[in-house]
């Protein structure tokens, strides 16, 4: 039987150095923000989910890997970051904390049972932050500007910050009646889920894959014309705050996002950027204020943001550089030459290079060709003479100059021609 990764999973092979480099950028820019990392489980109770991210949400109702456990417990492989970070918020008390505002970021895989596709997986990545603890418009601002320079500091183009209200409990209160008022006429028309979606949260109707191109979606009341005053203040102070950081944005009404915990500012990192496609979004968030409290905590608010790992590196293109070569590739011809190199690779390890060595019993030629595809800066030619003789041959890679060097003067050798601080330390 050949064996095949699941449908909507890819392995990361060649990859690997590009992830690993995004990975270090990303914690970079954290420790700028004074951003911590948190890691959470990544399965947790179903439960969870349903009711953060909500069960009429499409990643509720169709998208989630959920199983029973051996103990018959109901447990899904987590769809998203923010729900794991909230639970451990309550859970850890991280709310009693004296510094009132906890700001963490994850990363790490997610999985959804959606359709794969151009940018889209079953198993994928997210980067995300949560900033805990305080409802000001001022951390909104932070993470909106946070968001979007990740995606400048990687090169992307056209970057469009779109950003909308979805208000207070005042706020969505009025705008679901107004919605319920809007869209019972055509409700013989819509789907069986908008029909569901209308009972439940009529919100979720606006986000329909099936009847996006239906009359009634074009006229369908906004979120920003049901503001309570205290919602509309809020926003207000986001909006002058990016004028006066001079972050450009679009007031984009018809935003609402997927997830059902969002309330206040929500908002969308989006491309034009010809390596993504016109409209891509990048990533997304907003604020979530009621979040905490519905887990369990008290009523404290959070904001954050995640985006696709996937397509940052799409955005990323060539300005991720490649993997680093090795120092040196030892190249023994002969038993007790390979003897020789056993020792010589580990005593350079244990002083901080990065070398491997020909265990395949080559000639030079299949050796050489092993160094330059590890882009090694040194090659050392051990033969028997360099056995007898202790001594080693390194030639330079990119000077092409050769040396002889005894055994006992490898380190400080490479040391002198290589530049401090030039090798993997
Ligand atoms: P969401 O949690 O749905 O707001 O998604 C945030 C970001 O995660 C999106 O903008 C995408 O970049 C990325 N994303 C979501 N779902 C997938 C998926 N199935 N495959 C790849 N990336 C995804």
């Amino acid at each position: 039987m050949a064996y095949s990764a699941p449908r909507g999973t890819v392995d990361i092979i060649n990859q690997a150095p590009k992830w690993q480099q995004l990975e270090q950028l990303l914690r970079t820019v954290c420790a700028y923000y004074n951003v911590s990392e948190m890691r959470t489980p990544i399965f947790e109770h179903t439960e969870l989910f349903n009711r953060a991210v909500g069960d009429t949400t499409d990643v509720v109702s169709k998208e989630m890997y959920t199983f029973q456990d051996k103990k018959g417990r109901s447990i899904t492989l987590r769809p998203e970051g923010t729900a794991g970070v909230a639970r451990s918020f309550v859970e850890n008390k991280l709310f009693a904390n004296p510094e009132k505002l906890q700001k963490y970021y994850y990363m790490g895989p997610m999985f959804r049972y959606e359709r794969p596709q151009n940018g889209r997986q079953r198993q994928f990545h997210q980067f995300g932050v949560e900033m805990l603890g305080v409802e000001s418009p001022y951390i909104d601002v932070e993470c909106m500007v946070m968001a979007v320079s990740i995606v400048e500091s990687l090169g992307l183009k056209d970057v469009k910050l779109h950003i909308n209200s979805l208000g207070d409990e005042e706020s969505r209160e009025a705008y679901r009646e107004a919605l319920k008022e809007h869209f019972k006429p055509a409700l013989k028309d819509l789907c069986y889920d908008c029909n569901q979606r209308f009972e439940k949260n009529p919100l979720r109707i606006l986000d329909c894959k099936v009847d996006r191109a239906h009359e009634s979606m074009k006229d369908a009341p906004k979120t920003i014309d049901y503001l309570s005053e205290s919602a509309k203040a809020h926003f207000d102070k986001v909006c002058s705050l990016l004028d006066d950081l001079e972050i450009e944005y679009v007031l984009d009404v018809n935003l609402v996002r997927g997830l059902d915990y969002y309330s206040h500012t929500v908002f969308e990192v989006i491309s034009d950027d010809k390596k993504l496609g016109t409209g891509s979004t990048v990533g997304g968030g907003g604020r979530y204020s009621s979040l905490i409290s519905e887990l369990g905590g008290p009523e404290v608010t959070g904001v954050g943001f995640a985006f696709g790992m996937e397509r940052l590196l799409i955005a990323a293109g060539d300005g991720l550089n490649e993997e680093e070569g090795l120092d040196v590739y030892v190249m023994p011809l002969g038993d007790e030459a390979r003897d020789l190199s056993v020792q010589i690779v580990t005593m350079l390890r244990a002083n901080g290079f990065s070398c491997d060595m020909d265990y395949c019993e080559r000639g030079l030629k299949g050796q050489f060709k092993s160094a330059d595809r590890f882009d090694a800066h040194f090659s050392m030619i051990i033969g028997e003479e360099e056995v007898k003789n202790e001594v080693v041959n390194m030639k330079c890679n990119h000077s092409k100059e050769q040396t002889v060097v005894k055994l006992e003067n490898i380190v400080s050798f490479i040391d002198e021609h290589y530049g401090e601080g030039d090798h993997h330390e």
